[in-house]
């Protein structure tokens, strides 16, 4: 049916607790001075308490304007404007303020771009390794559609210490859910990043609830294993506006449980699956037992 599906109880945003308050306040303060926003803010992330507490962010770089319009996703559509070339120094210089020990680097996808935008990702890898060496980064790339071999090679040129691309959902929904990208490629983005960085730990996230049954997901995690992923986020899907696609299903807090084990028994080194998991969600804690 149309007809929206009720909140179960335990979809909630959690309040920052009272010991990362003064921590969130001091963060977003610094980030208004530099005139930069997180993607946690932007999105209104129900675990940004725990996020800065911890020293954890997620940045979205080359703009705000996609050239995709994914209908799950609240990121503006439009022409992007020209990449800002001071945008790496910028962001080092922000992270640096926010003394942050874990930051996930995402953008929105540049089709307009030759190189989708890899050349731009390499530099702001490359500058914040330069400027931080003791700072934990993950890239959320998205999937460079047809200019795939041109954006490995160049995303490879520096190395994150997690490479995280999302499938989002399974592959019978693509077309609804995904239009213009492709299952395989993203698998194979994947995997040939792994084989080029053998020592780049990498990750994938999906979102449940969009009519996806639990072995369409749990087949989805065994082709990820295939491809030699090896860190894992599904969460709850929540419809960001009555304009975006509805929700299907709340899965319930038993069957993330039993996704989280499936997992670890086809081998993902961690697994982060809960309600309200998303795919930077406790990234550093996920990360920690990295070596670099
Ligand atoms: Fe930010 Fe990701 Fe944490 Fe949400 S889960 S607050 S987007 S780092
Ligand atoms: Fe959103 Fe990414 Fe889709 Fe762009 S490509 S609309 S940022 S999910």
């Amino acid at each position: 049916t149309a007809e929206k599906l009720k909140k179960p109880r335990w979809i909630k945003a959690k309040l920052p607790k009272a010991k990362d308050m003064h921590r969130v306040t001091e963060l977003k303060n610094i980030m208004r001075e530099k005139g930069l926003h997180s993607v946690c803010e932007e999105a209104s992330c129900p675990n940004l308490g725990e996020c800065f507490g911890h020293g954890t962010a997620t940045f979205m770089i080359m703009g705000d304007i996609c050239t995709r319009k994914c209908p799950f996703c609240d990121v503006t559509h439009g022409r992007p404007k020209a990449l800002d070339t001071n945008e790496p120094k910028h962001l080092a210089e922000t992270v640096q303020a926010m003394k942050l020990k874990y930051v996930v680097i995402t953008s929105v996808d540049r089709d307009d771009l030759r190189d989708g935008g890899a050349q731009h990702f390499t530099n702001v890898v490359t500058e914040l390794r330069n400027s931080l060496p003791s700072l934990r980064i993950e890239t959320l790339v998205p999937d460079f559609r047809g200019r795939l071999s041109i954006a490995l090679e160049t995303l490879a040129q520096s190395a994150p210490d997690v490479l995280n691309h999302n499938l989002e959902t399974v592959p019978r929904l693509y077309e609804e859910a995904r239009p213009g990208a492709d299952y395989q490629a993203s698998l194979d983005l994947l995997k040939r990043f792994k084989a080029m960085k053998p020592n780049v730990v990498t990750k994938s996230g999906l979102m449940v609830g969009l009519g996806e049954s639990m072995e369409e997901l749990l087949q989805v995690m065994r082709d990820l294993r295939a491809h030699d992923v090896e860190m894992l986020t599904v969460g709850q899907y929540l419809q960001p506006s009555e304009f975006h696609i509805g929700v299907k299903k709340y899965w319930t807090p038993d069957e993330f449980k039993q996704v989280e084990e499936a997992g670890y028994e086809m081998g993902f080194t961690n697994v982060a699956s809960g309600p309200m998991v998303r795919s930077s969600y406790h990234a550093d804690l996920q990360a920690k037992e990295l070596a670099h």
